[in-house]
């Protein structure tokens, strides 16, 4: 199959830092559409990954799953799109279409596993797929998103990833009037959580480590802000429907159990690396629901699009450039960020 060479940013090893190298995307397929990256979010899972720490990452890895840009190219069988048009990628490049669970738009669970935009199975060239740290991404128009003409296209690229992966859980264990909805963890994730949830019309209660971001929260939109090492404070705490976890690292999540209703449930969304320990008795008292979510399938996301161009949310970003992109890495990882940083592609070009 004939190829393309682009610039892009990734990285040889989990203690190398990234850097300016070459990629192949495949030329347009009927389905195809190309399009020209003009903005890429950084996700805690690229971090993760580009650290290795699942044991799965295949190297060279470009990372990059949060990808805004517009249409330059389309194959001949396109319907959804046109040159000029803006568009996103999520994190779901690829599935078999035919599963039960495709056919139920949860293409994030298909049967013949899912292709992911970076690091998986590339089922066109072999290797794995390189993601949205390049100047152009290459894939079935099925998978591609449309872009609210009103959204701010910088600060619109984390909804590609942090906020789909709230937006479904919220809807699915139906945050909304008269719930009361907790989020653990102000980041990219949870600072989405708390804006959408309030969208819902759900009263919401955001659980952070970080005294500093107390206010932030209720700036962000939350009822209460919670500083979860204050243990007056967390004792006083009335009981919550639902718990969205979206910390990057360990946590005991026990605590957090014992905050929820009969019935509740707490969502795992997070992605720690180690085991949680739950303990039996925190969720078999009070019937409790110790649940997961992962993303979401395409129609879902862009109803999520749609959701947030209704109620004008966007993430909260630092934009930087592509130079920057290990120094922003090592913020992420101290947990320096406010609320996520999002890459101007253009200066790729520079390098
Ligand atoms: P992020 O911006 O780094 O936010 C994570 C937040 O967790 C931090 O802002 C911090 O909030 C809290 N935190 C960090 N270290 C902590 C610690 N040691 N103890 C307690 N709290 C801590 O990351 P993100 O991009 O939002 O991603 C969050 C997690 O979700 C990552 O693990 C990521 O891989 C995962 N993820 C999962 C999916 C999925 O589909 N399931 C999708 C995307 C991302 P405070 O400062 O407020 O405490
Ligand atoms: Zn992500
Ligand atoms: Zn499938």
């Amino acid at each position: 199959m004939k190829t393309k060479n682009i610039k892009a940013y990734g990285t040889l090893a989990s203690d190398a830092p990234l850097h300016s190298m070459n990629i192949n995307r495949r030329e347009l397929q009927p389905h195809d559409v190309e399009m020209e990256i003009l903005y890429c979010g950084i996700c805690h899972s690229d971090l993760h990954q580009i650290k290795n720490e699942f044991g799965g990452t295949k190297f060279p890895i470009v990372p990059g799953h949060e990808i805004v840009g517009r249409i330059a190219g389309v194959g001949e069988h396109v319907t959804k799109f046109k040159v000029g048009d803006l568009a996103a990628v999520g994190c779901i490049v690829d599935s078999c279409g035919k599963c039960e669970y495709c056919e139920e738009g949860l293409e994030q669970f298909c049967d013949d596993g899912v292709t992911f935009s970076f690091n998986s199975p590339d089922k066109y060239l072999g290797g794995v797929t390189f993601g949205g740290f390049s100047e152009t991404y290459v894939c079935n128009e099925k998978y591609v998103l449309h872009v609210p003409p009103t959204l701010d296209l910088a600060a619109a690229a984390p909804l590609l990833c942090a906020g789909i992966t709230v937006y479904s859980p919220l809807k699915h264990w139906q945050a909304g009037p008269g719930k009361k909805v907790g989020i653990l963890g102000i980041g990219g994730l949870g600072h989405l959580a708390i804006k959408i949830a309030k969208a819902m019309g759900a009263h919401v209660v955001v659980f952070t480590t970080s005294p500093s971001k107390v206010d932030d929260a209720k700036r962000l939109g939350a009822d209460e802000a919670v500083l979860s090492s204050d243990t007056e404070q967390m004792k006083r705490q009335s009981k919550l429907d639902i718990i969205l976890d979206t910390v990057s690292a360990a946590l005991d999540v026990n605590v957090y159990l014992n905050l929820l209703k009969v019935d509740g449930t707490l969502v795992l969304v997070g992605l720690p690396a180690d085991r949680i320990p739950v303990g039996a008795f925190n969720i078999v008292h009070g019937r409790k629901n110790f649940a997961g979510s992962n993303i979401g399938g395409i129609a879902e996301t862009q109803e999520m699009l749609d959701f947030c161009a209704t109620h004008n949310i966007t993430a909260q970003i630092e934009l930087i450039k592509m130079q920057q992109v290990n120094e922003a890495f090592d913020r992420l990882q101290k947990n320096d960020v406010h609320y996520r940083f999002v890459i101007d592609m253009a200066s790729l070009k520079n390098n």
